[in-house]
């Protein structure tokens, strides 16, 4: 198999950032509305949302988040946060320029642990994976919230990641995404220790390895499954900029399926089982498999291959193929469509010659559950309570991200931007707009303070 081929085919719609924007876009204001002076209207929507939207999902009390706007502890971490938005950008830049291609986040993972040992939180470790913790205790143990964000990025080793400035903007391959959310995550434990803020509950914060490409979410499975194994009550990933929350979770199959039989000369053996042609039988079929627009259902056939010469019956041919959906059970199902087509053009194309025999392997390559949170779940009333009381766009939108993970386990858990304007995720051409950023570090930082409790 071919790693570069296929990462490069999951470019875009695999992050939180490509599907976020604005997608689903509930209440907030009209993106064109740039008034220094709210209307009136707006205000008392604002104050209406924040009353209604009280939120502590993770405590049995109940703290609206004006209550939270009004302690003296989280309005110094407020302001900190403000002031210290430069260091943040230092944080990002430093960070983007450690490579950090997907298996080999080992040196910036380092980075990460050295730079949570210098913030003080405690019990700093990396565990068997790579994933890098810390934690920040509360009065009690549970609940725990995990904050996270990942170290991995798209490119591969030998990218140049130094960091161009122009102004606000930086140029450099994942400086978005994900240096930014790693950023952020350094500059919300700093302001909270500024503010000396004291939460209910507990915080654990988590730099991981593994969100993109054929990395599968392997951080996330470690950390759900065994570093972290039952002592996680809700997660919120830091994925990217701008101020999205990615509430449901798009899960993938994907296959290489590889047809293989004796091969012969073409004159000479011509009647043998064919593999180019049992595997052209099989697009065929997925070419005309049906699949319901809601909950959306993708397919894909993306590479195809195999065959010795034109004058040759070929002994392998292989395809490769790419299954989306947000909803588990119509993914479960369009796999097993898939499975059933390939099968069968397997069976045809042995019965048409009955002169040799055709087998055929399925590799599971890729494969990420999917899953979502209610948008009725207080974590995600929290985090639109939270982006209305600064007066940001709240957008609800999907992607396939950290939070899929535990989304496909019931545990509350939503993927957030990190402020700032991103542009060209993925490409070698990615860059991020500062103006205004420190927003986005803002709105995590008050947003933690909200479900951990106050
Ligand atoms: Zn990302």
């Amino acid at each position: 198999m071919n790693p570069r081929a296929l990462t490069l085919s999951t470019l875009g719609p695999l992050c939180a950032k490509s599907s976020t924007h604005a997608k689903r876009n509930r209440g907030g204001r009209p993106k064109a509305a740039k008034n220094p002076v709210e209307p009136l209207w707006f205000q008392l929507g604002l104050l209406v949302a924040v009353l209604v939207l009280a939120a502590a999902p993770l405590g049995a009390q109940t703290v609206p988040i004006a209550e939270l706007l009004k302690d003296p502890a989280v309005s110094a971490a407020r302001e900190f946060a403000r002031q210290g938005e430069l260091r943040v950008i230092e944080d990002q830049v430093e960070l983007t320029e450690v490579a950090a291609p997907g298996f080999k986040e080992g040196p910036r993972g380092l980075l990460m642990k050295r730079k949570f040992e210098e913030l003080g939180l405690r019990n700093v470790r990396i565990d068997r994976v790579g994933n890098v913790i810390g934690e920040r205790p509360g009065l009690s143990a549970r609940p725990n919230l995990v904050l996270a964000a990942h170290l991995d990025t798209v490119f591969p080793e030998g990218t140049d990641v130094r960091v161009k400035r122009e102004g606000t903007l930086l140029r450099a391959p994942g400086i978005s995404d994900d240096g930014r959310g790693l950023a952020v995550l350094l500059g919300v434990a700093r302001a909270l220790d500024a503010g000396r803020v004291q939460t209910r509950g507990s915080m654990t914060f988590v730099a991981d390895v593994g969100e993109e490409g054929l990395s599968d979410l392997r951080g996330m499975r470690e950390l759900f499954g065994v570093t972290l194994k039952d002592q996680i009550d809700a997660f919120v990933s830091i994925d990217g900029t701008d101020h999205g929350i990615t509430t449901v979770g798009v899960g993938s199959h994907r296959y290489r399926v590889t047809f293989r039989g004796p091969g012969g000369h073409s004159f000479g053996a011509f009647g043998l089982v064919n593999p180019v042609h049992a595997l052209g039988r099989a697009v065929a079929k997925i070419a005309d498999l049906q699949v319901p627009r809601e909950p959306k259902v993708t397919f894909n056939v993306g590479r195809i291959g195999g065959g010795t010469s034109v004058n040759s019956i070929a002994a392998d041919a292989w395809f490769e193929m790419d299954m989306r959906s947000s909803d588990a059970a119509a993914l479960g199902s369009i796999d097993a469509s898939f499975q059933k087509v390939v099968d069968d053009a397997v069976r045809e194309e042995n019965e048409r010659w009955n002169n040799g025999r055709l087998t055929v392997t399925k590799d599971l390559v890729g494969e990420r559950p999917a899953g979502r949170t209610a948008d009725s779940a207080a974590i995600v009333q929290t985090a639109i309570a939270v982006s209305k009381a600064l007066g940001l766009l709240v957008g609800l939108g999907e992607g396939s991200t950290d939070a899929n993970i535990p989304m496909s386990r019931g545990i509350p858990s939503i993927t957030v931007g990190g402020g700032g304007k991103g542009t060209g995720a993925h490409s070698p051409a990615e860059a991020f707009d500062a103006t205004d950023s420190w927003k986005g570090t803002e709105r995590v930082l008050l947003l933690v303070i909200a479900l951990a409790g106050k």
